[in-house]
Protein backbone atom coordinates (compact mmCIF):
# COMPACT_ATOMS: atom_id res chain seq x y z
CA UNK A 1 0.00 0.00 0.00
CA UNK A 2 1.46 3.76 -0.64
CA UNK A 3 2.33 5.61 2.26
CA UNK A 4 3.73 9.34 2.58
CA UNK A 5 5.69 10.58 5.39
CA UNK A 6 4.08 12.46 7.33
CA UNK A 7 6.14 12.92 11.11
CA UNK A 8 9.65 11.94 10.97
CA UNK A 9 11.71 9.77 13.80
CA UNK A 10 13.79 12.94 14.85
CA UNK A 11 10.34 15.04 14.80
CA UNK A 12 9.29 12.37 16.99
CA UNK A 13 11.80 11.77 19.12
CA UNK A 14 12.09 15.42 19.85
CA UNK A 15 8.97 16.02 21.10
CA UNK A 16 8.58 13.38 23.13
CA UNK A 17 11.49 14.95 25.31
CA UNK A 18 9.54 18.05 25.22
CA UNK A 19 6.70 16.26 26.71
CA UNK A 20 9.19 13.94 29.14
CA UNK A 21 10.27 17.21 30.45
CA UNK A 22 7.34 18.63 31.26
CA UNK A 23 5.96 15.75 32.72
CA UNK A 24 9.09 15.56 34.75
CA UNK A 25 8.23 18.80 35.96
CA UNK A 26 4.63 18.93 36.56
CA UNK A 27 4.79 15.86 38.93
CA UNK A 28 8.30 16.94 40.87
CA UNK A 29 8.68 15.24 44.03
CA UNK A 30 5.68 12.88 42.89
CA UNK A 31 6.05 9.49 41.28
CA UNK A 32 3.40 8.77 38.84
CA UNK A 33 1.57 5.59 36.86
CA UNK A 34 1.70 5.32 33.29
CA UNK A 35 -0.93 3.35 31.61
CA UNK A 36 -0.45 2.45 27.87
CA UNK A 37 -3.26 1.47 25.60
CA UNK A 38 -2.44 -1.69 23.73
CA UNK A 39 -0.91 -2.35 21.35
CA UNK A 40 -0.35 1.08 19.60
CA UNK A 41 0.74 2.89 22.70
CA UNK A 42 3.59 0.63 23.32
CA UNK A 43 6.36 2.32 21.54
CA UNK A 44 5.17 5.60 22.59
CA UNK A 45 5.13 4.78 26.23
CA UNK A 46 8.28 3.06 26.33
CA UNK A 47 10.31 5.84 24.49
CA UNK A 48 8.42 8.69 26.78
CA UNK A 49 8.86 6.42 29.99
CA UNK A 50 12.96 6.59 29.17
CA UNK A 51 13.01 10.52 28.71
CA UNK A 52 11.37 10.75 32.17
CA UNK A 53 13.29 11.76 35.51
CA UNK A 54 11.09 11.13 38.08
CA UNK A 55 10.07 7.67 39.50
CA UNK A 56 7.45 5.88 37.18
CA UNK A 57 5.29 2.80 37.21
CA UNK A 58 4.02 1.02 34.07
CA UNK A 59 0.68 -1.19 33.04
CA UNK A 60 -1.10 -1.44 30.11
CA UNK A 61 -5.09 -1.86 29.33
CA UNK A 62 -6.52 -3.05 26.06
CA UNK A 63 -9.51 -1.84 24.49
CA UNK A 64 -11.43 -3.32 21.70
CA UNK A 65 -13.74 -1.62 19.27
CA UNK A 66 -16.19 -3.05 17.10
CA UNK A 67 -17.25 -1.87 13.39
CA UNK A 68 -15.05 -1.93 9.81
CA UNK A 69 -11.10 -1.29 10.43
CA UNK A 70 -10.62 1.97 9.90
CA UNK A 71 -13.35 3.82 12.04
CA UNK A 72 -14.12 3.06 15.31
CA UNK A 73 -17.74 2.37 15.64
CA UNK A 74 -18.48 3.53 18.93
CA UNK A 75 -18.62 0.61 21.04
CA UNK A 76 -15.70 0.40 23.12
CA UNK A 77 -14.96 -2.81 25.17
CA UNK A 78 -12.07 -3.06 27.60
CA UNK A 79 -10.24 -6.67 27.68
CA UNK A 80 -7.61 -5.95 29.31
CA UNK A 81 -7.78 -4.21 32.72
CA UNK A 82 -4.42 -2.81 34.76
CA UNK A 83 -3.34 -4.32 37.10
CA UNK A 84 -1.44 -1.71 39.34
CA UNK A 85 -3.47 -0.31 42.23
CA UNK A 86 -4.91 3.22 40.85
CA UNK A 87 -6.09 4.11 44.72
CA UNK A 88 -4.34 7.96 45.46
CA UNK A 89 -1.74 7.48 42.90
CA UNK A 90 -1.31 10.19 39.66
CA UNK A 91 -1.59 8.69 36.89
CA UNK A 92 -1.20 9.69 33.08
CA UNK A 93 -3.32 7.81 30.65
CA UNK A 94 -0.75 7.52 27.85
CA UNK A 95 -2.77 6.84 24.10
CA UNK A 96 -1.48 6.48 20.32
CA UNK A 97 -4.37 8.91 18.69
CA UNK A 98 -7.58 9.97 19.43
CA UNK A 99 -10.18 10.19 16.77
CA UNK A 100 -13.68 10.05 17.17
CA UNK A 101 -12.41 10.42 21.48
CA UNK A 102 -14.56 7.17 22.11
CA UNK A 103 -11.85 4.95 23.24
CA UNK A 104 -9.98 7.30 25.74
CA UNK A 105 -13.37 8.83 27.48
CA UNK A 106 -14.36 5.14 27.79
CA UNK A 107 -11.16 4.84 29.13
CA UNK A 108 -11.06 7.46 31.54
CA UNK A 109 -14.34 6.46 32.82
CA UNK A 110 -13.32 3.62 33.72
CA UNK A 111 -10.12 4.69 35.20
CA UNK A 112 -12.11 7.44 37.54
CA UNK A 113 -13.86 4.58 39.00
CA UNK A 114 -10.74 3.44 40.47
CA UNK A 115 -9.62 6.25 42.89
CA UNK A 116 -6.38 7.86 41.27
CA UNK A 117 -4.87 11.20 42.97
CA UNK A 118 -5.18 12.38 39.89
CA UNK A 119 -5.61 11.52 36.02
CA UNK A 120 -4.15 13.29 32.96
CA UNK A 121 -3.90 11.94 28.89
CA UNK A 122 -1.05 12.06 27.12
CA UNK A 123 -1.48 11.50 23.46
CA UNK A 124 1.04 11.21 20.42
CA UNK A 125 -1.48 12.17 18.09
CA UNK A 126 -4.67 14.35 18.54
CA UNK A 127 -6.72 13.80 15.17
CA UNK A 128 -9.49 16.19 14.85
CA UNK A 129 -11.23 15.37 11.51
CA UNK A 130 -13.76 13.25 13.06
CA UNK A 131 -14.10 14.16 17.13
CA UNK A 132 -17.56 13.00 18.14
CA UNK A 133 -17.22 13.37 22.08
CA UNK A 134 -14.79 16.09 24.12
CA UNK A 135 -11.65 14.42 25.50
CA UNK A 136 -9.36 16.40 27.82
CA UNK A 137 -5.93 15.92 26.31
CA UNK A 138 -3.38 17.56 29.05
CA UNK A 139 -0.13 16.55 26.99
CA UNK A 140 -0.41 16.67 22.81
CA UNK A 141 2.31 15.08 20.74
CA UNK A 142 0.84 16.33 17.10
CA UNK A 143 -2.36 17.77 15.86
CA UNK A 144 -3.08 16.46 12.81
CA UNK A 145 -6.65 17.44 10.70
CA UNK A 146 -6.72 14.24 8.96
CA UNK A 147 -5.96 11.19 7.37
CA UNK A 148 -5.07 7.30 8.34
CA UNK A 149 -1.54 7.16 9.83
CA UNK A 150 0.58 4.16 10.38
CA UNK A 151 3.88 3.34 11.87
CA UNK A 152 5.28 3.87 15.50
CA UNK A 153 2.83 1.95 16.98
CA UNK A 154 -0.41 2.77 14.69
CA UNK A 155 -1.30 0.17 12.25
CA UNK A 156 -3.20 -1.36 9.03
CA UNK A 157 -4.23 -4.32 9.66
CA UNK A 158 -1.38 -4.96 12.42
CA UNK A 159 1.00 -4.28 9.81
CA UNK A 160 3.72 -1.38 9.77
CA UNK A 161 4.04 -0.95 14.08
CA UNK A 162 7.49 -1.10 13.83
CA UNK A 163 7.92 2.05 11.44
CA UNK A 164 10.21 4.38 13.24
CA UNK A 165 8.44 7.35 11.18
CA UNK A 166 4.52 8.42 10.65
CA UNK A 167 3.12 7.98 7.39
CA UNK A 168 -0.33 8.37 6.01
CA UNK A 169 -1.70 5.55 4.11
CA UNK A 170 -2.82 6.32 1.01
P1 LIG B 1 -11.33 6.73 18.63
O1 LIG B 1 -12.09 5.91 19.62
O2 LIG B 1 -10.75 8.00 19.20
O3 LIG B 1 -12.13 7.01 17.38
O4 LIG B 1 -10.17 5.85 18.07
C1 LIG B 1 -9.07 5.51 18.77
C2 LIG B 1 -8.45 4.28 18.15
O5 LIG B 1 -8.75 4.13 16.75
C3 LIG B 1 -6.95 4.40 18.24
O6 LIG B 1 -6.47 3.91 19.45
C4 LIG B 1 -6.52 3.59 17.05
O7 LIG B 1 -6.47 2.22 17.40
C5 LIG B 1 -7.63 3.77 16.01
N1 LIG B 1 -7.29 4.83 15.06
C6 LIG B 1 -7.92 6.02 14.89
N2 LIG B 1 -7.34 6.75 13.92
C7 LIG B 1 -6.32 5.99 13.45
C8 LIG B 1 -5.31 6.20 12.44
O8 LIG B 1 -5.23 7.23 11.75
N3 LIG B 1 -4.42 5.18 12.26
C9 LIG B 1 -4.45 4.03 12.99
N4 LIG B 1 -3.52 3.12 12.73
N5 LIG B 1 -5.38 3.81 13.95
C10 LIG B 1 -6.28 4.79 14.18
Amino acid sequence: MERALLISQEKIQGRVKEIAAQISSDYEGEDVVLIGVLNGAVFFLADLAREITIPVRIDFMRAASYGSRQTSSGKVQLTKDVEIPLRDRSVILVEDIVDTGLTLSHIIEDLKGKGPRSLKTCVLIDKLERRETHVSIDYCGFRVEEGFLVGYGLDFDEQYRNLPDIHVLK
